[in-house]
């Protein structure tokens, strides 16, 4: 810095010396060129660095609970804030396709980065997809992507003529055009055509330009793609049972509007499906909705629900760990799947009752169709040998009729009446805004499919399919832990799933499900989410439920004593009703604090 000021002195002690009014005047325009770059340099630095410390621009957008883990696929999706479609965008501007890949953008699964001034409109057009639609339109639709199988994946053989055909069935609405036809390439340029049978595109009522003709156009010249259009918005069930309807292939193989196949992808799908007894989905992976970088998911997930039944992605059972590890080719039973990736034989899928259409829009059809599966002698499975990108949005893009929680809940009504026996009573006990909607739904046709088929209730489920699961049961007091001095043991209002520091709550009332906790007979403290209360190093936490010994708690008369002897207390904190104190495990001692009341609540 020294040394660029005295260059500069230099410089205009030599001006001065020649005509003086010209110089100043050559001065005075380097002088602002100089100040002007200064300003830009220091401006793009400093927002640099100030994005560089700070999470990405979109984390600010307002979405509702669910949560992606950006270090693998912790808690995510199930319950969406639908979006605003575009806000004021011009209608020029939502109808055009702006495809326009860019050498190079996003090969092999990386990352598109934008400039400081191209997020800015990268921003507003973001709500029209919930997802970076400017990096998308960069990026060619037929990106290469690494090969992202296992070692011992890659070693599987394939008797290619042996297994069944596959109908791909994609359904959208008003997706956008780049990221749509990424998809279909991605199955086109990844699938040996003899067991690619055709790609059924199943337009549900978009009212895009860009997907009338101009998709048409697109799709005219490659192999075997066909698009139906439903012109009434029937929703996804709806949707994807038109494309059902008119499949050729063995096998329906369904998948969402924004993925990308990898290298390998059909193959273990189609020879596990061909089977006849099961539904198969990929190991999903995750595309960035910043960036649409491809990344990796965590190898262990499988996928479940909380007392809310919103789905959640949660660690295998032990039992899957170990034989997973032994065996790291072999699909592997999960009590529920995702929903928008699976392959199933086209005459399982029809003889089990094809989907419930009376389901509308979004949400829930995939818990029912799991349960299903696996309560009438079906299986539910996903195979680490496939693998498929899928961009998980934080919130719906898309406008639902009458509103986001009423077609979710007229949803889950039904899945929850036809298939969960007492837990449906438990779960629309505590949701009454979704009991008020259950009169409203005629579920006849689906309990006749579930008599017809003999199908074993859901207790047989919870205990032979998910049999570390959370929710209450006869066997397991349910209710409130309340101490002595007030307050009681809950779980505070954070991220679901992921747990934290344990403090006390205010008690609420009996609906609250925050507040009301599992307790089993081995001395395991519950919580939604699978969550247990561990003893942890100072204070205690909730955590995720597993063997540690630390996660009991037993009951000695009024006391919650660790298996160390140790009590459960709630520490003296600022609280004068002991409302937000911390919980930690300390010697017991004559203390009203370490007095515990256990308060019963019916669970249905
Ligand atoms: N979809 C549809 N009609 C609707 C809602 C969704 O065809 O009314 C399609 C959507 O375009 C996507 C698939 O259904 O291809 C699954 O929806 P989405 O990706 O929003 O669900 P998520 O993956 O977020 O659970
Ligand atoms: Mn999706």
């Amino acid at each position: 810095m020294f040394e660029f000021t005295m260059v500069i002195k230099k410089q205009i002690r030599s001006l001065m010396c020649r005509g003086r009014k010209k110089k100043i005047a050559s001065l005075v325009i380097i002088l602002i060129f100089l100040i002007n770059a200064m300003f830009y340099v220091s401006l793009e630095l400093y927002n640099t660095i100030k994005n560089r410390n700070k999470d990405p621009w979109y984390k600010s957008l307002r979405y509702e609970k669910d949560y992606v883990d950006k270090m693998g696929m912790r808690v995510i999706v199930g319950h969406y804030v639908g979006g605003n479609s575009g806000g004021n965008l011009s209608q020029e501007m939502i109808n055009t396709n702006h495809y326009a890949p860019i050498d190079g953008a996003g090969e092999g699964g990386r990352p598109v980065q934008l400039l400081q001034r191209e997020i800015i409109s990268a921003r507003d057009l973001y709500s029209l997809h919930s997802y970076n639609i400017v990096v998308s339109d960069r990026i060619s639709i037929n990106r290469s992507l690494p090969d992202m199988r296992s070692e011992s994946c890659r070693r599987v053989e394939y008797d290619l003529e042996n297994l069944p055909t596959a109908s791909v069935i994609i359904v959208f609405h008003n997706e956008a055009w780049s990221t749509l036809m990424r998809t279909v390439m991605s199955v086109l340029l990844r699938s040996p055509t003899v067991l690619l049978k055709e790609i059924i595109l199943v337009d549900d009522a978009s009212d895009r330009k860009y997907l009338g003709k101009e998709l048409e156009d697109a799709i005219e010249n490659l192999n075997n793609v066909k698009i139906l259009r439903s012109h009434n918005r029937t929703g996804l069930v709806g949707a994807r049972l038109m494309g059902a309807r008119i499949a050729v292939g063995d096998v329906l193989l369904f998948l969402d509007a924004h993925c990308e196949v990898t290298q390998g992808w059909i193959e273990p799908l189609l020879e596990r499906a061909g089977s006849d007894d099961v539904f198969i989905c990929p190991h999903i992976d995750l595309l960035s909705d910043d960036t649409l970088a491809y990344t990796k998911s965590i190898d262990a997930h499988w996928g479940a629900f909380s007392w809310r039944l919103h789905f959640r992605w949660l660690m295998p059972s032990n039992e899957v760990m170990i034989n997973k590890s032994k065996n790291p080719s072999k699909p592997y039973p999960t009590p529920a799947m995702a929903g928008g990736l699976f392959a199933v034989r086209k005459s399982l899928f029809w003889r089990l009752g094809g989907y419930d259409e009376g389901m509308v829009i979004w949400g829930a059809e995939n818990l029912e169709l799991s349960w299903r599966a696996w309560q009438c002698g079906a299986r539910v499975e996903i195979t680490p040998c496939s693998r498929v990108g899928h961009i998980f949005r934080r919130h719906s893009p898309y406008k639902y009729p009458g509103g986001v929680a009423k077609v979710l809940n007229s949803n889950l009504a039904r899945a929850a009446s036809v298939w969960m026996d007492e837990w449906a009573d438990f779960f629309f006990k505590f949701n009454p805004s979704v009991a008020a909607i259950r009169d409203s739904q005629s579920v006849g046709d689906r309990i006749e499919i579930r008599k017809n088929l003999h199908c074993k209730n859901f207790k047989w489920y919870l205990e032979n399919v998910w049999p570390q699961h959370f929710f209450p049961t006869d066997e397991r007091w349910f209710g409130r832990i309340r101490n002595d001095k007030g307050g009681c043991i809950g779980v505070t209002a954070g991220t679901p799933g992921l747990g934290g520091p344990a403090s006390s709550i205010s008690c609420g009332s009996d609906l609250d499900l925050d507040r009301l906790l599992v307790y089993t007979v081995e001395g395991k403290v519950m919580a939604d989410e699978g969550l247990c209360l561990e003893q942890g190093n100072g204070r205690a936490v909730w955590k995720t439920c597993t063997e540690n010994i630390k996660q009991i708690w037993q009951q000695k008369g009024p006391r919650l004593k660790t298996l160390d002897g140790l009590c459960l207390t709630l520490v003296n904190g600022d609280s004068e009703d002991g409302i937000g104190d911390p919980l930690t495990a300390k010697r017991c001692l004559n203390d009203n604090r370490q007095i515990w009341h256990f308060e019963r609540v019916p669970w249905r």
